[in-house]
């Protein structure tokens, strides 16, 4: 035993000087040093108490275990934690949380690994705890439209689970993300214009504190469609990208699947059309339930990607729910508006295969959009105006793009105000991803000056901390470290990452 965990130790130090376990035991008993027998021996103690509470193989220190844990989809390096632990039930994580308190440990939740902001890597070290062992739908109230999962339920998993009740839950964020890792992310997607994001779905959380604690933030097993009691727990740790607690468990709101859905694709002859045309609709009170804007180099991108032919122009993907005869008057009054802001005739999604193979090609944005320049990168900005600002900013921006010599399709949920650029760069040329950042932030900035967000789906994470204080000022910012202080006075979860 102690011959392998020597072994470990040794691989660890070579890719990870190892920083957290040194510099968190330094910090208690001064005298260790890096290769010092008496620090491996608080290795091997921390490790076999990982393992005696959740078994040998609830435990990893191999480096590929780790290197998948130290990354997410995004350009951020991977920073791979010392361990992975994969806890199977709350009192797991409790017992684990309790262990990692006592060492000074940091502690970073890992979902899927499909964030956008760099979340998951462990910048001082520490122990990833993934969750994805943590599976079980464990409560349905089919007659109270909610579910209780464990953490490493994702979405499509849930949909699949409730495919013969009658319910869905709406939240897609593309990806099949943990449901967790959502709310953790305060994810939405190409739903929340009619469902809403995470923050209006979630309805109840337990979370185990940095100190092993267990808290649910509405109350054990309560599940109300509505609260006014005390301060709003919930959407404290919605949103907290793993800086507060470890997400073991949410209670989500479900919707009755509609009785009908029609896609359509409808194209512009500019982006003012598209947006207005949007706005218009919204103003009418037409329920649309996905309203999704992608700019000519997007769309040109999807029909290269998928082999499609709709025009190269702005372009609207619209989706609407209801009963045959309300999707008539929806689909009547959109058309009409469309044709008023000079948009084309729809191109019409009907059963589900087509239905599917349109919104594919949306949620495949992403990987159309690297194959513009094979061996590329990709990273996703992530800003949200105002609705009567987004022409103007999406004009500016595409002006910027062109100006810098930039590849950034535009795919947005337009109907939310929030929109993407995905920069296409090659990660080895500095100068290239020198000028991405210099964009991003200008583009960011744009939106904070526009009364809109640096973030509208995919968190503050690593790189936007410095724009949170701009959004939010350093008295919020205060107040947020107040709250992380009491939470977590070790700042052990997540450190590095949104403050
Ligand atoms: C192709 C593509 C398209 C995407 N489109 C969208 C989109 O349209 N909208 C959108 O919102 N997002 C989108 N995303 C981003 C991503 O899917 C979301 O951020 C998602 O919510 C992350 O969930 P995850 O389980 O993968 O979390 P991870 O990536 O594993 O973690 C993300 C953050 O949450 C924390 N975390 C994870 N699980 C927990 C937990 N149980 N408790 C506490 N903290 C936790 C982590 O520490 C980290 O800080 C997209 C991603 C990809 C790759």
């Amino acid at each position: 035993m102690t011959h392998v965990l020597l072994g470990h130790s040794r691989r660890l130090y070579q890719v990870n000087p190892f920083t957290s376990i040194l510099t968190q035991c330094c910090k208690s008993k001064k005298d260790y040093s890096v290769k010092s027998g008496a620090q491996s021996g608080v290795l091997e103690r921390v490790v076999s108490a990982f393992r005696s509470v959740c078994g040998d193989d609830g435990v990893s220190l191999g480096l590929a275990v780790r290197e998948q844990h130290g990354r997410d989809e995004s350009v951020h390096k991977c920073r791979p934690p010392d361990i992975v632990v994969f806890p199977r039930c709350v009192e797991e994580v409790s017992a684990l949380a309790k262990i990692c308190h006592h060492h000074r440990l940091p502690i970073i939740p890992f979902g899927t690994g499909t964030g956008l902001e760099g979340g998951v890597g462990a910048m001082k070290g520490g122990v990833c705890f993934s969750l994805r062992k943590m599976d079980r739908v464990l409560d349905l109230h089919p007659e109270d439209f909610d579910v209780t999962v464990e953490p490493g339920v994702t979405r499509k998993a849930l949909n699949s689970y409730l495919r013969d009740t009658g319910l869905w839950f709406p939240v897609d964020p593309g990806a099949d993300a943990s449901l967790c890792g959502m709310a953790a992310t305060s994810a939405s997607g190409t739903n929340a214009v009619r469902y809403g994001t995470m923050r209006e779905n979630v309805l109840n959380l337990e979370v185990v504190l940095a100190d092993g604690t267990v808290i649910h933030t509405a109350g054990k097993g309560r599940r109300p469609r509505k609260t006014s009691a005390g301060y709003n727990l919930t959407n404290l740790f919605v949103g907290s990208e793993g800086t507060l607690g470890i997400l073991t468990k949410a209670t989500l709101r479900l919707y009755g699947i509609p009785e009908s859905m029609v896609s359509a694709v409808c194209s512009f002859p500019s982006v003012q059309a598209a947006v207005d045309s949007t706005v218009q609709v919204l103003q009418c009170g037409v329920p649309i339930a996905r309203i999704e804007f992608l700019d000519d180099v997007m769309i040109d991108a999807c029909n290269r990607f998928n082999s499609l032919s709709y025009p190269v122009s702005p372009t609207l993907f619209l989706e609407f729910h209801g009963s045959e005869r309300s999707l008539e008057e929806q689909v009547a009054i959109t058309e009409e508006i469309t044709k008023e802001n000079g948009g084309s005739d729809f191109a019409w999604a009907q059963d589900e295969e087509t239905r599917g193979r349109l919104w594919k090609a949306r949620h495949d944005a992403w990987y159309a959009a690297l194959a513009l320049r094979p061996g590329s990168k990709a990273y996703s900005t992530d800003v949200c105006v105002p609705l009567s600002r987004l022409p103007q900013i999406i004009v500016e921006t595409k002006e910027d793009l062109v100006r810098n010599k930039l590849t950034g399709p535009i795919a947005g949920h337009v109907g939310d105000g929030n929109f993407h650029c995905l920069m296409v760069m090659d990660p080895n040329d500095p100068e290239e991803v020198e000028r991405v950042h210099q964009f991003t932030e200008r583009l960011a900035r744009r939106a904070l000056a526009m009364d809109g967000t640096c973030t509208g789906e995919h968190g503050i994470g690593l790189g936007k901390r410095a724009l949170l204080r701009e959004e939010v000022g350093p008295l919020a910012v205060e107040v947020m470290q107040g709250l992380k202080a009491t939470l977590d006075p070790k700042n052990l979860m997540n450190p590095g990452k949104v403050l």
